[in-house]
Parts: C-alpha cells; sequence; structure tokens
C-alpha cells in the first residue's frame, strides 16, 4: 500500500524523491479527438512533432520557461506604461502587454491610442528589455502594429476574423491566438490551422474565458481546454487570468490552476493605479498584488516537469511498450 492514501490516491514520488506535476494522461491523441479536431490536422501532437517553440526576442515560448506576460490592459500614459513594465520586469515578466488598439463593448468607451501607443511600447521595450505583445484589430493595420511588436494579439471578437488572420499570418510576426469567447476548442484550433496555412507556423493559444450562464465571473476560465490543448496540439497554451476572472482577487488562484493545467505561460494585466485604469481595472492588479501572485506561483512553477526529462519519461514508456 505503500503510496497509496485510504482515499485511492496516489501522491507521485518519482526515484529522487522529487513532487512533480503530474502530466496530462497517458501519451498519445485519443482517436475521438482526432475525429473532432480532423480539420486541423497541422495543429495536432504527432510523432515527429511534440511541441512548437515560438521564438521571441531573447524567450522561448513552449520552450522549459512558464512565460509571464504583463501590463495594463490600454496603453495610458508614458508614465503609467513604463512604471509597469520596470515593475512585472523586476517580478520576473518576460513580455510586456498593453493595447494601442482596444475593442471595447460600449463605442462611447477609449478606443486606445493608436499609433501613439504603438510608439510608447517601443520606448517601453527599448528601456525595459521586455518583448510586447499587443492587438490588432484590423487587416489594415497589421503593417503598422507588426512594426512595432514582438507578438501580434488577436483578440476574442476576431478569433474568426479570417482577413485580419491571413494578413497577421502572412506579416511573420508571432500570433497569440485568443479563444473566441463563444468558440468551442474545435474552433480555436481551426483558426490556428488558418494561421499556419497561411505560411506562419508561430501561433500560440490562448485561453481567456468563455461565455456561460455564470454572470459572478466575467467569463468561465475552461481549465479543462488548457488541459486538453495541451494533449492534443503541439502549440503553446498560454492562460489569461484576467479576462476569464474579471475580479482581480480571483486572478492568482486561477493563474496558478493554470500552471497545475500545464500552460506554458501568461497573460495578466497590472496597473499602477487599477482604480484609475481606462479600461478593465476591476480585473487588473495591483504591483503588490502581481508580487503576490508571482511568489504564491513560485511552488507550483518548481514542480513543472523540463522538457528534458518528459522526453526521458516517454523514452522510456515507450521502450515499456515494447
Ligand atoms: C485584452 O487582452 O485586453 C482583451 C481585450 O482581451 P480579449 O480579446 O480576450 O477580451
Ligand atoms: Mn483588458
Amino acid at each position: 500500500m505503500h503510496g497509496t492514501s485510504i482515499f485511492g490516491w496516489r501522491r507521485v514520488v518519482d526515484q529522487g524523491s522529487t513532487l512533480r506535476l503530474p502530466q496530462n494522461g497517458a501519451g498519445g491523441v485519443r482517436e475521438v479527438w482526432h475525429d473532432q479536431f480532423c480539420e486541423s490536422p497541422g495543429v495536432l501532437k504527432s510523432a515527429r512533432h511534440e511541441q512548437t517553440i515560438v521564438p521571441v526576442l531573447d524567450i522561448e515560448i513552449g520552450g522549459d520557461e512558464f512565460v509571464t506576460m504583463a501590463g495594463p490592459c490600454s496603453v495610458e500614459t508614458e508614465f503609467q506604461l513604463m512604471a509597469t513594465a520596470h515593475h512585472v520586469r523586476r517580478c520576473g515578466a518576460r513580455i510586456l502587454r498593453g493595447g494601442a488598439f482596444k475593442p471595447r463593448s460600449s463605442p462611447y468607451s477609449f478606443q486606445g491610442h493608436g499609433l501613439d501607443g504603438l510608439k510608447m511600447l517601443a520606448r517601453a521595450r527599448e528601456e525595459s528589455g521586455l518583448a510586447i505583445v499587443t492587438e490588432v484589430m484590423s487587416e489594415c493595420d497589421v503593417p503598422m502594429v507588426a512594426e512595432f511588436a514582438d507578438i501580434l494579439q488577436i483578440g476574442t471578437r476576431n478569433m474568426e476574423n479570417y482577413a485580419l488572420l491571413e494578413a497577421a499570418a502572412r506579416s511573420g510576426r508571432p500570433i497569440l491566438l485568443k479563444r473566441g469567447m463563444m468558440a468551442t476548442i474545435a474552433d480555436l484550433l481551426r483558426s490556428a490551422q488558418f494561421i499556419l496555412d497561411n505560411g506562419n507556423p508561430h501561433v500560440i493559444l490562448c485561453e481567456r474565458g468563455i461565455r456561460t450562464f455564470e454572470t459572478a465571473t466575467r467569463n468561465t476560465f475552461d481549465v479543462g481546454a488548457i488541459a486538453l490543448l495541451k494533449q492534443v496540439s503541439h502549440l503553446p497554451v498560454i492562460a489569461d487570468p484576467s479576462h476569464a476572472a474579471g475580479h482581480r482577487e480571483l486572478v492568482p488562484a486561477l493563474a496558478r490552476i493554470a500552471v497545475a493545467a500545464c500552460a506554458d505561460g501568461l497573460l495578466v494585466e497590472v496597473h499602477p493605479h487599477p482604480e484609475k485604469a481606462w479600461s478593465d481595472g476591476e480585473q487588473t492588479l495591483t504591483f503588490s498584488e502581481f508580487d503576490e501572485m508571482m511568489s504564491s506561483m513560485e511552488p507550483y512553477l518548481a514542480l513543472r516537469p523540463s522538457r528534458v526529462a518528459l522526453r526521458d519519461a516517454r523514452v522510456v514508456a515507450m521502450e515499456a511498450v515494447g
């Protein structure tokens, strides 16, 4: 009975007695999922293609490092952006987020600074060394946004805007593809396939919550989607706990859950004064809340197996099968 509790579950202890996060399921992809995702064969794992690593400056998304992308919802002022960039970098973030083009539910809300916002992001990259992820909303804007951004974000409202997906793909920049708030996992993978088919293999999937009957949270964080995507797809998966939760006090818990579900990184909203933010203040972390969240994730991050360990484990499993 060694290692088995009376409740029937086991603590997984490897030979070095180090606790590790269990990997999702057994090796391989279920047949039913092959059928379900048959229209996006290029994004599915295969023996030859286990994991895509997206290079961004000196960062590898989908590799060993858990990559945190943090920053304000919208680029507002030079001070707001620079202060946030320096702060999140000190806490371990590698990528600065911030919208210069904002898709807002109300036509009367702040729509973003456009080109001026992009220039502020470029200055923040120069000062902080962080890479930049920012949203592009229209295919006409792709060349301009691609000139300033290291990663193009496709927002939830545009996941099925195929003219935009094509233009973004052809820019050659890595693409952070957010799941549509009403999209199934198969829909998300079809959009990813569309980007691949337009010549761009550098796609990063992003789970940001979907619409359900629940109204206490802004969206419903579909952690099952993260686990499933990591099981079936070789593309990196990023979790956005901010837009999923809608309330800042829930964000750290969702971030930790994302690590346990084997996400490759986070996209999280941070602002020096969230109560004064021009957009999404309710779900945005203060600097000290961000610090606390990052520290609270450390024990979970320490459990992530390295890719080398994963590869070795798979070799052992394959040898055992014969
Ligand atoms: C954002 O990242 O600020 C944003 C608008 O995200 P989404 O498209 O997921 O709503
Ligand atoms: Mn936002």
